[in-house]
């Protein structure tokens, strides 16, 4: 019987240890999870939505494992009564400029084999009533999900399964343990494991390096800050509108999107965070900060995209300019249709040479098994992801 321990209770750590479970069910199955609840960092605090794969290059992990890992979620969301739609959504050109990298979008959906269509403006006003278009794309696939109650569900079925799972659990460190690893904890217990996979998100770069490894890029925390619409303005929007992204920047630009709880999220925006988990401005950790700063890839990628930070600072800093960002979409907004609501931080990784790792990025050393880079749309690739990784395992 082989000991495995996954580190990390988000979506994507819980779906690893449920592929685990689901594959190896005679092996003692630990999660370890640092906060008092599952899914309290990414994967409780993003858009909810269930991405179709449009956006990935063909032929990358992204594109791929999105597709196959949307299916895999929808059924779970079927097997365990979990409220889901999928309610396609619309992307839209809101200037003649924007329609040639619109039409592209449209040829790289059509190659991750998607039933994209492209619509005039009057057809886009049939699926959103007050959109401002001059072209858009409907993407038929895309849906709405909750992602905590998926990973409360499979939380249930592991510790249904006789999995150990251990929340408020911090991993860090480790011993060498023949050909397996003994996995520290702050509270001081260790646990020798055969195989252990470490999928700690903001966190996972630090915790490699904690158990030994050296990683080849390093997490850089972007905020991305929400507001949610007023309830009057919320009938504004029926589904999911998103503008067209600027192929420079890795983020999708603010967005409305309809959750599966009913009401009308706005945003993301993306500006670095002054902590690891640091959810408002005033949230600033030196020990976070220090490291990051002191890494080249930060200012290299400072450099490359400064004139698209400043635009996001001063969004950041000003209802009035969101509000603004967002009226490109659907003029009728005012600001005081804004409501400030959670934000969340996305962990993404960064080489040295300032370039963002733009696919999913997992290492391998020794028994270990690291997540350096799952950020969108991990959170809908997740049972891929976890059937890529278990497959990949040595026995
Ligand atoms: C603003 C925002 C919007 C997004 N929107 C979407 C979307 O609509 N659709 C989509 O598919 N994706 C979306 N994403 C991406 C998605 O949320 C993430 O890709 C996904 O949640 C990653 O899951 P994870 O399990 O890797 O990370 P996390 O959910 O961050 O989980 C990592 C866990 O590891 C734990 N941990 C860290 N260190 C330790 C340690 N030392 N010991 C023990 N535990 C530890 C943490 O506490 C945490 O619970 C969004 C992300 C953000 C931030």
């Amino acid at each position: 019987m082989a000991r495995q321990v996954v580190v990390g209770g988000g979506i994507v750590g819980l779906a690893v240890a449920h592929e685990v479970q689901r594959t190896h069910p005679g092996d003692h199955l630990v999660v370890l999870e640092k906060e008092g609840a599952w899914a309290t960092h990414q994967t409780g605090r993003n858009s909810g939505v269930i991405h179709s794969g449009l956006y990935y290059p063909p032929g990358s992990a992204k594109a791929a494992l999105c597709r196959t890992g949307a299916q895999a979620l929808i059924e779970f969301a079927q097997a365990e009564s979990i409220p889901y739609a999928v309610c396609g959504k619309l992307v839209v050109a809101t200037s003649p400029e924007e329609v040639p990298r619109l039409r592209a979008l449209a040829e790289r959906g059509r190659a991750n084999g998607l039933a994209v269509r492209q619509l005039s403006a009057e057809a886009a006003r049939e699926f959103e009533s007050h959109v401002n278009a001059v072209a858009a794309l409907h993407v038929p696939e895309t849906g709405i999900i909750d992602y905590p109650a998926v990973c409360r569900a499979l939380a249930a079925r592991l510790a249904g399964a006789g999995a150990d799972l251990r929340l408020g659990e911090r991993v860090v460190g480790a011993v060498p343990r023949g050909a397996g690893i003994g996995i520290r904890t702050a509270g001081g217990d260790r646990i020798d494991a055969d195989r252990v996979v470490v999928c700690a998100g903001l966190q996972s770069d630090l915790v490699a390096r904690r158990l030994g490894h050296r990683p080849s890029a390093r997490i850089v925390p972007f905020r991305g800050e929400y507001y949610t619409l007023r309830p009057a303005a919320a009938a504004l929007v029926r589904g999911l509108i998103y503008p067209v992204p600027d192929p420079e920047f890795p983020f999708l630009g603010v967005h409305l999107t309809r959750g599966i709880e009913g009401g009308v999220h706005a945003g993301p925006n993306a500006v670095l965070a002054l902590a690891r988990e640091g959810y408002s401005w005033s949230r600033l950790s030196p020990r976070d900060l220090g490291p990051i700063l002191a890494f080249p890839g930060t200012w290299r990628l400072a450099r490359r995209h400064w004139r698209s930070g400043a635009t996001e600072l001063a969004r950041s800093m000003s209802r009035r300019r969101f509000a603004a960002s967002l009226r490109r979409l659907v003029p009728d907004l005012e600001d005081g249709d804004l409501m400030p609501a959670p934000a969340g931080v996305r962990a993404q990784a960064l080489r040295p040479d300032g370039g963002l790792v733009d696919d999913f990025l997992i290492e391998s050393a020794g028994p270990v098994t690291f997540v350096l880079n799952a950020p969108s749309p991990a959170a809908t690739a997740a049972f891929a992801i976890a059937r890529r990784i278990v497959a990949d395992l040595r026995d």
